[in-house]
């Protein structure tokens, strides 16, 4: 399901995820008809209901300032981030790229639950400042309430949530290895998952685990167990094809000779006849000697050919402000996240200002295609 966008923070866009809004509803539902009752059940339906969309509103935002914690760390060490969703089971900050340190990526990481902790701690200390035992208290105390659990949480060292980072973080720093901390966490993520699933499992067959005793609370925790455990089993994936990536240099990967046309070119020169013997063509286009863009094979079919005539390389080539070029000492799987994140098909191999190269994502994709690790 596509997120909607729902605006931006701190130039961040917001985006939710359609399923939210079930969830969404379902809780609303569920404070106004059956929370909020049994605990105020001297109050009126409508009272209920305020309270209902108070409380939503509050847990939301304090969601998204979760969120917006991990960000704001994230681009205080130069980090860009993509964007904050939310989803069924919270929030997400797409933090493009790793932290460069340990102890950065610590910070990062717990700065969303430290967020949801204070937030949760000043909600109580405000209730009982407060002094009330009505709806504005219950509100208050609620809110208050599921800071704390959401802080707790996301410490649980299940990776890839925020706690499980944290972990990761504390072995790289013992370890000395990036990637083998992943690995080590999403492996305890991954038991720590199995154990939820069964204490959901005890708890369904009626047996009292502590934070669940019957068959409703037993299926809520194997959901939260399948949900940790899909999450740590997708990072040791990601690993496999980060370190088959890495096998390779991105000077074994990339051409170093790759046709160049000139800027004023016609498309009709360019495309006919060469997209039938090489359908992933990529050419430089050079205005007086100097790189001015890339243009693939991509850009060339996304052109009706009534149109290559009249064209020039130019107007279709991809414009080199907007290339991210990479050194040739870049890891493979760095340059292949880096042209997802912007969403382009190459990038140029710069050493010490000259280009000594074009990569194609299509050509790292390959290597993870031929080791079977990917199809299609
Ligand atoms: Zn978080």
């Amino acid at each position: 399901m596509r997120s909607i966008r729902i605006g931006s923070l701190l130039g961040i866009p917001l985006l939710i995820n359609p399923g939210w809004f079930i969830i969404a509803g379902l809780t609303l539902w569920l404070l106004a008809f059956q929370f909020f009752p049994a605990v105020l059940p001297d109050s009126g339906r409508t009272l209920h209901i305020v309270m209902a969309v108070l409380s939503a509103v509050i847990f939301f935002a304090s969601i998204v300032a979760h969120e917006l914690a991990h960000s704001v760390v994230a681009k205080y060490y130069g980090i860009p981030v993509r964007s904050i969703s939310l989803f069924i089971f919270g929030g997400v900050a797409h933090i493009t790229r790793e932290a460069a340190r340990p102890f950065n990526e610590i910070l990062m990481a717990a700065a969303g639950p430290l967020m949801s902790l204070v937030l949760g701690v000043l909600f109580l200390v405000a209730w009982v400042i407060a002094d009330s035992s009505g709806p504005f208290g219950v509100v208050l105390a609620f809110s208050g309430f599921m800071n704390i659990i959401l802080g707790i949480f996301n410490l649980l060292p299940a990776f890839p949530m925020d706690g499980g980072r944290v972990f990761r973080a504390l072995v790289w720093l013992a370890v000395g290895d990036y990637n083998r901390a992943t690995s080590v966490a999403a492996w305890v993520g991954r038991g720590f998952a199995w154990f939820i699933i069964f204490l959901g499992g005890l708890a369904a067959l009626g047996i009292n685990v502590g934070i669940a005793s019957n068959v409703l609370g037993g299926i809520w925790l194997v959901l939260i167990g399948l949900f940790l455990e899909t999450g740590a089993r997708r990072s040791l994936t990601q690993l496999t094809y980060i370190e088959e990536l890495n096998r390779f240099s991105l000077t074994d990967l990339m051409i170093t000779d790759p046709p160049v046309a000139e800027a004023d070119r016609s498309l009709e020169s360019l495309a006919r006849g060469v997209l039938e013997i090489n359908p992933r063509v990529c050419y430089f286009v050079e205005d007086e000697g100097t790189l001015a863009g890339i243009l693939s094979a991509y850009e060339l079919r996304e052109i009706p050919e009534s149109l290559w005539q009249q064209m020039t390389a130019r107007e279709a080539m991809v414009p080199r402000e907007q290339l991210r070029p990479v050194s040739p000492s870049t890891s493979v799987s760095d340059a292949l996240l880096e042209m997802e994140n912007e969403g382009l098909l190459h990038a140029p191999v710069v050493d010490e200002g000259r280009v000594v190269g074009v990569i194609g994502r299509e050509r790292i994709v390959n290597v993870l295609r031929q080791a079977g690790l990917v199809t299609g």
